[in-house]
């Protein structure tokens, strides 16, 4: 596969005087005090270049908080006024765009539910052709990065030029540790393919709950992600969305103290080129062994299952055909034969121990 861009680079749109780029605000807008005061505190902090905040908000499920929507927007510009800082909002239509620029909102988003409509991103593209404005991409709730670079092409191609991308990881088909799964190798491949193109992190929505913000903030910027979109209310707990996952901009203050920011490592250098990849090779044999570690808690559900029906550990159809279908995958994969074969009989062998280990112990 293989994807250009023709695009502006960060620094010639926002001065971060050289650190990485930090947005933060509200997951909503709710009032003009918890804005301003927010955004207030924010700035006292010193650590964030732009205030973000949702308008307009795509719920899941009809019947939660749906943003204040244009009410809202002279409350930004009160913010921009007091913090003299640059607002950022999402949206998902032209009418929204129209408002917003009017509002003298400076940096657009378009969210994750957004990305995954060519149509949808299609019509945002027109409404933006000859109009100036960064706007950040999401990544599609789906993981498909193929949506991701479509969405960025689309609207390069209708001129935008001050382009980013945001990672906010990709929706669960069952529950796991994170709200959203990172799935680093997709962010990854995307900056392998558009290496110009600059690329934030969001740990909130990855997240879901402020425990895990910092170890995901710290990885995008191992990562040497270009900046971190992180959520901010004066009063977590109230927030009218996303309330466990949002700190307050002291906390903030304090979390972004605490991040290591690495050394820029991409260079023309041999050495420098090495620490790249190892670097990638690190954080995929990280997934591969926290893809282990789920697989083997399902393992433990399917042991309870069989020790509560009487059924035995071991049914050596199964075997065969996990054995089968592997190595299938593997080939389509171009992997080594023995490595596919060797892996899963080892996988099966833990799996079998673990299981045996359940069934005797006394049900609950
Ligand atoms: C948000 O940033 O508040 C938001 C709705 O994010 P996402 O599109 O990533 O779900
Ligand atoms: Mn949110």
């Amino acid at each position: 596969m293989n994807a250009s861009l023709d695009i502006l680079p960060l620094s010639s749109w926002i001065n971060t005087e050289g650190k990485p780029l930090v947005i933060a605000g509200p997951c909503s807008a709710e009032t003009e005090e918890q804005m301003l005061e927010t955004a207030t505190q924010i700035k006292e902090e010193g650590f964030a270049h732009v205030i973000r905040a949702g308008i307009w908000k795509p719920r899941t499920r009809p019947g939660s908080f749906e943003g204040m929507g244009e009410a809202a927007l002279p409350w930004l510009q009160a913010v921009k006024k007091e913090t003299g800082m640059p607002v950022a909002v999402e949206v998902a239509n032209p009418q929204h765009i129209e408002l917003a620029l009017k509002y003298g909102v400076d940096i657009l988003w378009i969210g994750a539910r957004t990305t995954v409509n060519p149509f949808n991103v299609q019509e945002l593209a027109d409404a933006l052709k000859g109009i100036d404005v960064p706007v950040l991409v999401k990544n599609p709730v789906n993981p498909d990065l193929q949506l991701w670079i479509g969405a960025l092409e689309r609207l390069n191609q209708a001129g935008v030029k001050k382009l980013g991308a945001i990672h906010r990881g990709f929706s669960n088909a069952q529950e796991t540790k994170f709200r959203n799964s990172p799935m680093w190798n997709i962010a990854i491949e995307l900056k392998t393919l558009l290496p110009e193109l600059p690329v934030i992190g969001d740990p909130s929505h990855m997240a879901g709950k402020r425990a895990y913000l910092y170890e995901l903030a710290q990885r995008a910027l191992d990562l040497n992600y270009d900046g971190l979109i992180i959520e901010s209310h004066r009063d977590p707990d109230k927030a009218w969305s996303d309330a466990s996952q949002q700190l307050t901009p002291a906390a903030l203050g304090q979390m972004l103290h605490d991040l290591h920011v690495r050394k820029e490592s991409y260079g023309s250098d041999y050495q420098s080129q090495l620490e790249v990849v190892r670097g990638k090779i690190d954080h995929l044999d990280r997934e591969l062994l926290e893809t282990l570690a789920a697989r083997m808690s399902l393992v433990e559900k399917l042991a309870e299952y069989k020790r509560d029906n009487n059924v035995a550990a071991y049914q050596v159809d199964r075997f065969r055909e996990v054995l089968e279908t592997r190595a299938g995958w593997g080939k389509s994969l171009n992997l080594y034969p023995n490595l596919v074969d060797e892996l899963f009989k080892l996988v099966h062998m833990e799996s079998i121990r673990k299981q045996t280990e359940v069934m005797n112990q006394v049900s609950a």
